[in-house]
């Protein structure tokens, strides 16, 4: 939709979409901007140009537009305050990780909150009518503002207004005036400074009008009025009408503040902190001269190099300046907001990765770990975790709980990056030689070796991102979550009655509904459809096997082999019960592994996948590291003493909202719920989960869980491999049974060893005195060696290999007339060894080859030395003879 379209549509109508209660009592005029065009409503009727072209643009710094100051934290009570007196409910932030929302990684606005997608339609769920709430948001496309600009932050608190025009809410008439004595009463800013522009909002098949406030160019708060769905001209009026206002917190403190950047009164001590490491006066002259341009130049420039340019030129900023304060004080900032980004979202269980939103929260900390590089900065990251916490607490007391596990993973983080950077650097060099690499050559890059295209420019081995990098990056990550299900014409058939969620019977008669060859769809089923990697029941229909199980909507259909029953016969099924109880074991399982994981290793654990067979299951979690031993062991342990308590697993229905508010977003370890009535699974109070699967009712009917294998299997995920029930007996005793074969074969294995050394010190002993005797001129049979004329042969199976390598190479060595042929068994292969002296008459290659070829193998060397041997022991005595025969004729 054109959103250009729309506001003409709409400013050519002022009395219908913008002209409120409010401007009519206060006189308020209307105005177009004389410079751009745009619609604006002031006090000032002298006033001809918008908040963007006015010349008090920024003027705040320096001069704030109110008597009282507030800070970030003061700011939200302020406006927390006046809400609730004006009978608004204050509700809690909501996690920065969207978890209700399978198409966000991270909460962009407050509205997303309230809405939960229901097929393609999206519905909003308030807790409360109205409401306003301090939350937190994420934004990453300006990453390369933070720090620089004044303004733009990674992640923001957006204060969320929001209303259902019913018998309790209100719409445009009251939220306008409601803002307007926000800014007026609450915060005491002069009523002409407030300026309202016209504008609208479109997104997600739905529009309408919005008022943007302005005090001088800063624009704090956006009122949207969501009103409108389809197409411009044929649109029709919602059914569910919302006030959609939202504001920045930062903005409301800056322009109380009136401090150079909105950096400077939003992160509390932290920055004063840092500014004593690296001595710098953030109050300066200069400092409110140069951001002031930044701030008037920043929408007139392309390139925000440009932007850092004209501000130092026109603020007259010295070299020095530039490099003693601007720089550290940029990267001041841009530490700030990073890591207060990276305590919202690891509180609220994200993870740093090479995959998804974690991508992000990656890129965040390596820049910050190069900033401090940088700027040659010697900082403790856990003290400014600790300030960051402790400013924020009041606000967001959730943080203070989870302080030691950001701890934990920043640390591990940093270690990680400072540990890659000699890898990182030599492959950097690489790329310089080679030339640009492409964006698919970027990806694999960062995917197989973690070195961001970020790092690359640092250190000049690119010159710039490909724009095209991130989106494909995001596409490739995206593209694993689609599935495909084969479409079958089902829109006319009712949905299946699902006993499984009822009685549950294992045998039970059907009617048939429909069948697609040999797709079968009955009135009502106990087969457990696959879903939530929970794998299908087998069993039979009529008689024929069921194969498959599937659900399409809320249509259940069945797979069948070897025939189907006709449409409209009363058919009787069963369920093959041995499968469905250890699928059901390994279910619940499942939830307890998750659990137990959780408590060993920390908060930042979540389900990541799931899958659940009868006879193996596995669960995969969000996690930093591999697992140690003494971590698995842990958390089995954990598991079996859940199963040991026996506790209770109970099946609830809940309304969304409800569920939510009640037992928090962890419910969602599965993923989004599309329905508005959720099945709570709870083991007690140490698992609860929104859960459509099959499970047991106490515990202790899973009997046994045997972790029986875990992998790191991407950045971020740990696979645990685990079986329950009688298959975790049957595991152990296997293992046993393994074990216990080890241990016999190490037995046999040593006494192999000790035979060996024992044939080796004979042999140390004999050779000497063989070799006496042989050199000495005696033939005949000597300790089972057939001699003639310093010519000798065995096949005695008191020799081994030692024996026929040391022996023939000495005597072959002191006698050139002499030679020796040894013929023996070395595990499955009957093997020959020749030794040859050079006048010996004997060539050993030949005899080798001859040998082996025997044997079935084959063999080679020279006259001198020559091996070979063949696995057919069969041929060893003709091997023997024909071998004795060659060499002593
Ligand atoms: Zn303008
Ligand atoms: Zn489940």
């Amino acid at each position: 939709m054109d959103k250009k379209e729309i506001l003409k549509e709409f400013s050519s109508d002022p009395d219908r979409y913008y002209n409120v209660k409010l401007f009519q009592e206060q006189g308020f005029v209307r105005k177009a901007c004389s410079k751009c065009g745009r619609f604006f409503w002031t006090l000032n009727s002298g006033r001809d140009l918008c908040p963007d072209d006015a010349d008090d643009t920024y003027s705040f710094i320096g001069e704030p537009p109110t008597t009282k100051r507030f800070d970030y934290t003061q700011a939200w009570k302020q406006v927390e305050e006046f809400f609730v007196k004006n009978n608004h409910t204050s509700v809690s932030r909501y996690p920065v990780v969207c978890r209700w929302r399978d198409d966000l990684y991270f909460t962009i606005a407050s509205v997303v909150d309230f809405q939960r997608v229901m097929g393609s339609k999206v519905v909003f769920e308030f807790p409360a009518n109205p409401l306003v709430v301090p939350q937190t948001c994420l934004r990453f496309k300006d990453l390369e503002n933070v720090g620089v600009t004044g303004r733009h932050f990674s992640s923001f608190c957006m204060i969320g207004q929001h209303s259902i025009p019913d018998s309790q809410g209100y719409w445009k008439d009251e939220c306008v005036d409601l803002d307007f004595r926000l800014l007026t009463d609450q915060f005491g800013i002069k009523k002409e400074e407030v300026i309202f522009v016209e504008d609208v909002w479109a997104g997600g098949g739905s529009f309408g009008p919005s008022l943007e406030y302005f005090v001088r160019g800063l624009e704090l708060g956006n009122a949207v009025f969501t009103e409108f769905q389809g197409e411009l001209g044929q649109h029709t009026t919602l059914d569910q009408r919302v006030i959609d206002m939202g504001a920045g917190l930062e903005r409301f403190a800056w322009i109380t503040m009136g401090t150079p950047t909105a950096y400077d009164c939003c992160f509390g001590p932290i920055n004063q902190k840092l500014f004593e490491k690296i001595g710098i006066d953030s109050d300066s002259e200069i400092l409110r001269k140069y951001f002031t341009e930044i701030a008037k130049a920043l929408d007139n420039f392309e390139d925000l190099n440009d932007v850092r340019r004209h501000a130092i030129k026109t603020a007259g900023v010295t070299d020095d300046q530039l490099n003693k304060m601007i720089t550290p004080l940029e990267g001041v900032y841009l530490i700030a907001d990073h890591l207060r980004t990276l305590i919202f979202a690891i509180t609220d269980g994200a993870l740093p990765s090479n995959v998804g939103g974690g991508y992000n929260l990656r890129m965040m900390l390596r820049r910050i770990n190069g900033t401090i590089n940088r700027l040659n900065l010697k900082l403790n990251i856990d003290e400014l975790i600790d300030a960051h916490i402790d400013y924020l607490k009041d606000t967001y007391p959730e943080l203070d709980e989870k302080r030691e596990d950001v701890k934990q993973i920043l640390k591990l983080e940093s270690t990680r990056y400072e540990e890659s950077k000699v890898h990182m650097k030599k492959k950097a060099e690489k790329i310089r030689e080679k030339g640009v690499p492409s964006v698919d050559e970027l990806i694999t890059l960062y995917e197989s070796d973690g070195i961001t295209p970020e790092y690359l420019k640092e250190v000049n081995a690119i010159s710039e991102i490909p724009s095209s990098f991130y989106s494909k990056l995001s596409d490739l990550h995206q593209s694993e979550k689609k599935k495909t299900i084969t479409e079958l014409p089902l829109e006319k058939l009712p949905e299946t009655e699902t006993l499984f969620y009822k009685d549950d019977p294992m045998e039970f008669e059907a009617k048939v509904i429909k069948v697609f060859d040999d797709q079968v769809i009955l009135d009502k089923t106990s087969f457990y459809a696959r879903g939530g990697g929970q794998e299908p029941d087998f069993g039979s229909i009529a008689g024929f096997n069921v194969i498959n199980v599937d659900k399409h909507a809320d249509i259940i259909v069945h797979q069948l082999e070897d025939g189907v029953p006709k449409e409209g016969d009363t058919v009787s099924c069963k369920v093959d019960e041995t499968r469905r109880v250890n699928i059901t074991k390994n279910h619940t399982s499942t939830h307890i592994i998750n659990a137990s994981s959780r408590g060993v290793l920390g908060s930042w654990i979540w389900q990541h996948s799931a899958f659940k067979d009868d006879d193996h299951a596995r669960l995969d979690i969000t996690h930093h590291s591999s697992l140690t031993d003494e971590q698995v062991k842990q958390i089995e342990d954990a598991a079996n003493s859940m199963v040991k308590q026996n506790l209770s697993v109970n099946i609830d229905y809940y309304d969304r909202g409800t569920a939510e508010q009640k037992y928090g977003f962890r419910i969602y370890q599965g993923g989004v719920v599309p329905v508005k009535s959720v099945r709570i699974v709870s083991i007690e109070d140490q698992d609860i989960e929104a859960c459509g699967g099959t499970h047991v009712k106490k515990t202790g009917d899973i009997e046994l869980i045997k972790i029986t294998k875990t992998k790191r299997i991407q950045d971020g995920v740990v696979r645990i491999e685990f079986v329950s029930g009688p298959t975790a007996f049957q595991y152990v005793k296997d293992q046993e049974e393994e074990s216990k074969k080890q241990a016999e074969e190490n037995i046999a294995k040593q006494t192999l060893e000790k035979q060996r050394e024992e044939n080796k010190q004979k042999a140390r002993e004999q050779i000497p005195i063989l070799l006496e005797k042989i050199l000495g001129g005696e033939s005949g049979e000597l300790d089972e060696i057939t001699v003639k004329n310093k010519i000798c042969f065995t096949a005695s199976e008191q020799y081994d290999d030692y024996f026929h390598q040391n022996f023939g190479k000495k005597l072959i060595t002191k006698d050139s007339k002499a030679a020796f042929c040894g013929i023996f068994e070395s595990g499955p292969t009957v093997r020959i060894m020749m030794h040859a002296g050079e006048e010996s008459g004997v060539n050993s290659g030949e005899i080798a080859k001859e040998i082996a070829s025997i044997l079935g193998g084959s063999g080679g060397g020279d006259a001198k030395f020559a091996q070979g041997g063949g696995k057919d022991t069969s041929k060893k005595d003709e091997a023997i003879a024909k071998a004795k025969s060659m060499i002593l004729g």
